[in-house]
């Protein structure tokens, strides 16, 4: 489809997880849906996430994975239930994709490849009457009301009755989700909060030392634990050249960056030993070590090694260390003072996104009928395990089905009028 003016009957903008399953609700109602992508290929965020395992969704009660979806819970509610954890590994079961619940709830394919499972969806999809257009990059509308797309053979406009847009946000950008749609949406009258790095890295305040980066940027702090705003969590991250990354931090980081955004800096206490209490370290430290060098009396004791001790080492001061009830209370609670997010490209998600007011019941826009929103492009965040696909599928899901009942509505009121 290039040079000249097309008519379609439902375009769905965004071929990732989101934009597929509209396009898969649309097919179901029988509607003829039209995928179109900036990129030569579709979902390439969703293979990424293969990377890691393909973490589809979580396994714990609907009413505690809602909790994950705050503050915007009650608006993504009714779509997750619609559209549950279960309901997903259904969906996946029926691609041939069997899944599997891992030791921490999270549930993955049992492969824990995306690439084969969004090959299956693909051909059900073109079986079930889906068109792809790639390589069609959305620049807005004409003053037609037309969809302009950018293209390898100059501009395509395209008209459609109704239209969902799914186009992420902005993290990864290589990967087609730039976040570039947000001025198109906002001109159209749209409110679309700005997009915000989301299970994000941080720089640590003044940077680690030069040693400290050189030797342990990329290395894992592995079995700590993280506490901030009165929350506490087990778990691991990484060490990176300016500050730390990795699937605890991720935990924290919405609040993380709104300290950030409030005040310039955000901290958290770091217990490099969670699994013994302060008493016990405080009793370990104080054993006299003889003529023990301080390192190794604190791996022989405590097992301290590494990138624990070198973290000690960068925050404390000398005196500090050779205080065991201060260094005891280090170990156990160690200050991490963070001054900014990693920018959003580096993010694994994006929040901030289309206003909720901006969206009626069914996502479509008010200020644009006929346009529906889905996924990550709408204005909601969660944590990493499971919850980010769960809830662009299932939001997907819920703009398909209501652009297949405005398009009924539609062609009722034009026999109506006619
Ligand atoms: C490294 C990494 C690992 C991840 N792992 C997981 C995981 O294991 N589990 C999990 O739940 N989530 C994971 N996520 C997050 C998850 O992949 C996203 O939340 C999800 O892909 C969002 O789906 P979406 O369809 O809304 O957007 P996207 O997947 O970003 O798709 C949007 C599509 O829109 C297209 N597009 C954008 N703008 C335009 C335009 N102007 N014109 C035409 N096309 C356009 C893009 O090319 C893209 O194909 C991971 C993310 C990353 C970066």
């Amino acid at each position: 489809m290039t040079g000249g003016s097309t008519k379609v009957q439902v375009a769905v903008i965004g071929a990732g997880p989101a934009g597929l399953m509209a396009a898969e609700a649309l097919a179901a109602a029988g509607a003829q849906a039209h995928v179109f992508d900036g990129m030569p290929s579709a979902g390439r965020k969703f293979l990424l996430a293969g990377r890691g395992g393909l973490n589809l969704t979580h396994s714990e009660p609907l009413e505690r994975f809602l909790t994950r979806l705050r503050p915007q819970a009650p608006r993504l509610e009714r779509a997750v239930r619609d559209f549950s954890a279960d309901a997903l590994r259904a969906w996946a079961a029926s691609l041939g994709t069997e899944t599997f619940v891992g030791t921490s709830g999270r549930v993955f394919p049992v492969d824990m490849k995306a690439a084969p499972l969004l090959r299956a969806w693909l051909h059900r999809l073109r079986g079930a009457g889906v068109q792809f257009h790639m390589r069609h990059r959305w620049q807005g509308w004409d003053d037609q009301g037309r969809l302009v797309f950018g293209t390898p053979a100059g501009p395509v406009p395209v008209a459609a009755r109704a239209v969902v847009l799914a186009l992420g946000g902005a993290s990864w950008a290589r990967l087609g989700s730039d976040g570039a749609w947000v001025p198109t949406l906002r001109e159209a009258g749209a409110e679309v909060r700005p997009l915000e790095p989301s299970n994000c890295g941080f720089d640590v305040a003044g940077g680690w030392t030069g040693l400290f980066r050189e030797k342990y940027a990329g290395h894992p702090f592995k079995s700590v634990a993280i506490t901030c705003g009165g929350r506490r969590q087990k778990g691991e991250f990484v060490a990176t050249a300016t500050g730390v990354e990795g699937s605890l931090v991720y935990a924290f980081s919405a609040d993380l960056r709104d300290a950030i955004t409030r005040t310039g800096e955000a901290r958290f206490l770091l217990d490099l030993l969670p699994d013994r209490s302060e008493a016990d370290v405080l009793r370990e430290v104080a054993h006299p070590r003889g003529s023990r060098s301080l390192s190794s009396h604190l791996k022989g004791r405590l097992g301290l090694e590494g990138l624990k001790m070198a973290v000690l080492y960068e925050r404390l001061s000398r005196e500090d260390m050779h205080d065991p009830s201060r260094l005891a209370t280090a170990i156990k609670a160690l200050p991490i003072v963070l001054s900014a997010p990693r920018p959003i490209e580096e993010a694994i998600s994006s929040a901030g996104g289309v206003a909720w007011d901006a969206l009626d019941d069914a996502l479509m826009l008010r200020h644009r009928p006929g346009v529906f929103c889905a996924g990550e492009m709408l204005d909601w965040e969660a944590p990493t395990g499971g919850y980010l696909l769960t809830a662009s599928m299932a939001t997907g899901r819920a703009a398909g089905q209501g652009a297949a009942a405005w398009l009924a509505t539609q062609a009722h009121a034009r026999r109506e009028g006619s």
